[in-house]
């Protein structure tokens, strides 16, 4: 449940409540507002007396909070959260792109896209160290060694980094060299992973799981936060459905849906969730009309190539258009987007 304070409740009369409550045994979570301060309850709530509560001082009401997760609820923090990821900062009025190639492959693949997705207007460079492949037989990454090329490549550039994680060992190794962790659509409900990435203390892209509900999805974000990681990013990439003309179907409803469950930054990922190139322009613009607060796009600099995810990777140039082409949609949708260079 949650306690919603009168406006302008005295700070002793939150501490009063906050102390009742945690004296019961239970956490308080406080998300204070311009007007009002709501106090969120996490816990066995049969502990306290709702009697008790509303006699308190400039208590207003007491709302229940029905869904598994609180932490990641809107009701409990009804203000939309940005997160920084390294002097970024994704959520209202931005439109952050994360860009680069599905792998790395060596340092000098990844320094070109890295300036080439920096000069289109990206923030944030994307490239995977350690590959979850369909197949065992599959380019599995560079791990350690990628991590490193992807540090050298956001020092060189000033782009902030991200790389998927799959497991411990990878999260130890992730925090010395990145700025944030992905956890994947096929590890969305590895509750051991998600509660290693909370510890870990850098922000985390959580992906759908390819046949997770948003219910699910907000529970796997509710075990990172409750570690004590409040900076949680959800990505949209595709679900699984009937439909074998796309890789996966993008849904794309998704995205209000999220914005009225909680107060997390949402981004869309139109390559993963399409696995056609020519697709991704149409839905990138469409993600970003329907308030999505960034982008992941996968970028090559030679598609034809490349040891994973080719066939959805744009080149250089159709990802400057698609920037360009983005512009008008970010202005829109009332969101700053720095755009390309030229
Ligand atoms: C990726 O981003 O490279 C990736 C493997 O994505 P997903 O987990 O969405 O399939
Ligand atoms: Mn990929």
């Amino acid at each position: 449940m949650i306690i919603v304070m009168k406006p302008q409740a005295a700070a002793e009369s939150i501490k009063a409540v906050t102390e009742y409550i945690e004296h019961n045994g239970l956490n308080t979570h406080l998300s204070q507002g311009t007007e009002v301060t709501i106090i969120g309850i996490v816990g066995d709530k049969s502990r306290l007396s709702t009697e008790n509560l509303v006699s308190f001082k400039d208590v207003d009401r007491i709302v229940p909070v029905t869904e598994s997760y609180k932490l990641a609820n809107r009701k409990f923090h009804p203000e939309p959260s940005s997160v920084k990821v390294g002097n970024i900062s994704i959520g209202p009025g931005s439109l952050n792109i994360m860009a680069g190639p599905c792998a790395v492959e060596s340092k000098g693949q990844l320094m070109e896209i890295a300036h080439a997705v920096k000069a289109a207007g990206a923030t944030i460079l994307r490239g995977g160290a350690y590959k979850p492949r369909t197949s065992p037989y599959s380019f599995q990454g560079l791990e350690e060694e990628g991590l490193r090329y992807m540090q050298e490549a956001g020092e060189e550039t000033g782009l902030a980094t991200i790389c998927e994680v799959v497991s411990r060992e990878a999260i130890e190794a992730a925090v010395k060299y990145v700025d944030m962790i992905q956890i994947g659509a096929r590890n969305m409900q590895n509750f051991i992973l998600l509660k290693e990435a909370g510890r870990s203390g850098l922000p985390v892209l959580l992906k759908r799981g390819l046949s997770a509900t948003v219910e699910e999805w907000l529970n796997a974000a509710e075990y990172i936060i409750a570690e004590g990681n409040p900076n949680v990013i959800l990505c949209e990439r595709g679900i699984r459905t009937f439909e074998t003309a796309t890789r996966n179907t993008l849904d794309l409803s998704a995205v209000p849906v999220l914005k009225e469950k909680t107060h997390l930054p949402v981004i869309v990922d139109p390559s993963h969730a399409t696995g056609v190139y020519r697709y991704v322009a149409p839905l990138a613009k469409a993600a970003v009309a329907c308030g999505a607060d960034g982008l992941m796009i996968e970028v090559h600099n030679d598609p034809a190539h490349a040891l994973s995810d080719g066939p959805q990777s744009l080149t250089f140039e159709k990802f400057g258009r698609l920037t360009e082409e983005l512009a008008p949609y970010a202005r829109l949708a009332a969101r700053s987007f720095q755009g390309s260079e030229e």
